[in-house]
């Protein structure tokens, strides 16, 4: 089978599909005689739970201590609360209803009352009951749900999909790589595995419904191809395969440290994208120059609260440490579009990706905002940190959230707390809009990084997630790359920087065009480092700029592709 290229590397493995069960209320009313049947599967169900609960509390006392074991304690506490089960019982008794559909409405109901409550803790004790409610559904209904957190040995997970929440969560060591049937190679999902240098296809049509559990299945991240239970001579072809993959590796790892200077002395800076604090050892393993971009909305992911001031300062404090002098980007959340947080209760969109996102969403809710800026900027005496908005589509969104962060400044000298009064600001060139009036939004800041993930769909109205349109995510569609263009000449008019945090900087026949357009920094996966530092080492300046030139006044993405390709296999550089 084939897929699209999500990460690269080879992997061998046993299958491990991961179901997400949709379970289906019935909602047909319960003959008389059904309901002590019903009650007693309720009882049976409960105590499931329980028993479940109770392990996963002790294994969360061994591993995360007690304050982190305290949750499952809340949720056990809920499970005994005889009027728990009454409301539960109630509802099928009087209203003939089936367990599932009684607990479902006895959860509707319990979360409507908390929800409802002045306080935040009670608010946050909603999300406990419907925690506990998921649990026993899943149990009364009879099936099982593993998390990626859980899995017993090394396997290649398949899925439908796999959300960006669910693979931050993914552990290197378990999971040998992955194959989802939906996705697109800039969803967020691929560009994690990416990170974790984990092998992943995605897009691969009905996968799920064509392999088992414990199948053998090959994952080529190089050519996105997948082969079921292979042959041994297949076998041993691959393993060879990844050999061969691995070397080619430890070759490349000779360029980590070197500088990233063309033939002809144009040096630019080469920094990568993590979403973790986490991922900084992959950065510095890979040899990066700075962080381009933190994607910080993983911050908020997999849990149920939003994260207080103090913990994002010891995230952002850590990442500032650790990367020493070197420039750190840190974005402020991007939530939305393929990335959801439950417990914020968005509502539900058509159209997530042209929704309330990113800084639409902060501006509409400051205090999330300032929360965010006022743990940057008190991290920002530790390193060399910098702030950039995501989602920008005109000036006043950049002065409003400017003015938002002249507050904090304001609030945090008035108590005596330092930050560095220098901290830059920049935008994230991630919209035609903005890329348009780039000459006029360069005033405000102080540097651009172009987001090609989101300026390809929004310019080509293509969903960067939808596999079934991934033919026409073109970076390489000339309507794209003028606007790349265009944003880099307006920030060097005004003596300023323009960086390139989308994937397009990590791909090799981009950076010809890239460096031939005069990008000063390039921000990719740490995984892509290496290469792309050998392949700008083999460039000449002078020619880039004019198979540049040449490249933007071709018609069609295939044309320029096949041109880069020529260029590429040209040995020796000379046009
Ligand atoms: C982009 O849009 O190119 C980008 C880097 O941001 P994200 O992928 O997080 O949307
Ligand atoms: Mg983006």
């Amino acid at each position: 089978m084939k897929g699209i290229v999500a990460s690269p590397g080879i992997a061998i493995g046993e299958v491990f599909l991961l179901e997400k069960v949709n379970i289906e209320l019935d909602l047909t009313p319960l003959a008389e005689h059904k309901i002590q049947e019903e009650i007693e599967g309720l009882k049976k169900a409960i105590a499931k739970t329980k028993q479940q609960l109770e392990e996963i509390k002790q294994r969360t006392l061994e591993t995360l201590g007690p304050e982190k074991a305290e949750i499952f304690n809340a949720h056990i506490m809920i499970l005994d609360d005889f009027s728990f089960y009454k409301s539960i019982a109630a509802n099928i008794k009087m209203k003939k209803l089936k367990a599932e559909v009684a607990l479902d409405g006895a959860i509707k109901e319990i979360c409507v009352m908390f929800e409802t409550i002045d306080d935040e803790y009670m608010r946050e004790r909603a999300l406990d009951i419907k925690d506990v409610g998921t649990r026993l559904l899943y149990n009364l209904a009879g099936v099982e749900n593993i998390s990626l957190k859980d899995l017993p040995r090394e396997v290649i997970v398949v899925a439908n999909d796999l959300t960006p929440s669910d693979t931050v969560q993914i552990e290197n060591d378990k999971v040998l790589g992955f194959v989802t049937e939906l996705g697109g190679r800039t969803s967020h999902t691929a560009i994690i595995a990416r990170t974790l240098e984990i092998p992943a296809v995605v897009g691969v049509q009905d996968i799920t419904n064509i392999v088992k559990n414990g199948d053998i299945l090959i994952v080529n991240g190089l050519d996105g191809t997948i082969i079921v239970n292979p042959s041994e001579d297949e076998l041993q072809k691959y393993k060879q395969k990844r050999q061969e993959y691995i070397e080619e590796r430890k070759e490349l790892v000779k360029y980590k440290n070197l500088p990233a200077v063309t033939r002809d002395g144009r040096r630019v800076e080469i920094s990568a994208n993590i979403a973790t604090p986490a991922d900084v050892e992959g950065v510095i393993k890979n040899g990066a120059e700075g962080i381009g971009l933190f994607r910080t909305e993983f911050l908020y992911m997999n849990r149920d609260v939003l994260p207080s001031e103090a913990e994002q300062l010891e995230a952002y404090a850590e990442v500032a440490t650790k990367m020493k002098e070197h420039l750190v980007i840190i974005r402020t959340m991007d939530i939305g579009g393929d990335k959801n947080i439950p417990y914020l209760n968005f509502p539900e969109e058509l159209n997530p990706f042209l929704g309330w996102r990113a800084i639409r969403m902060c501006l509409d809710k400051p205090e999330i905002l300032k929360t965010q800026l006022r743990a940057i900027l008190r991290a920002s005496k530790y390193g060399n940190l910098a702030i950039m908005y995501p989602m920008i589509t005109g000036i006043t969104e950049v002065r409003k959230a400017n003015s938002i962060l002249a507050t904090v400044k304001q609030e945090l000298r008035a108590d005596g707390i330092s930050f560095d009064e220098g901290i830059k600001v920049g935008i994230m060139v991630e919209t035609p809009a903005a890329a348009m009036i780039a000459d006029k939004i360069i005033k405000e800041v102080d540097f651009f990084s172009i987001g090609t993930n989101d300026l390809t769909q929004y310019t080509l109205a293509v969903d960067r997630c939808n596999e079934k349109i991934a033919n026409l995510y073109q970076p390489f569609h000339p309507a794209v790359l003028r606007l790349i263009k265009q944003v880099i000449e307006a920030s060097h008019k005004y003596n300023k920087w323009t960086g390139m945090c989308g994937e397009f900087a990590g791909d090799e026949r981009g950076v010809l065009l890239l460096i031939g357009m005069g990008l000063d920094e390039f921000s990719m996966g740490a995984i892509s480092i290496p290469n792309i530092k050998k392949t700008i080492r083999n460039l000449s300046f002078r020619e880039m700029k004019k198979v540049a030139e040449k490249a933007l006044n071709m018609t069609t993405p295939e044309e320029v592709i096949k041109y880069l390709d020529t260029i590429i296999n040209r040995t020796t550089l000379n046009l």
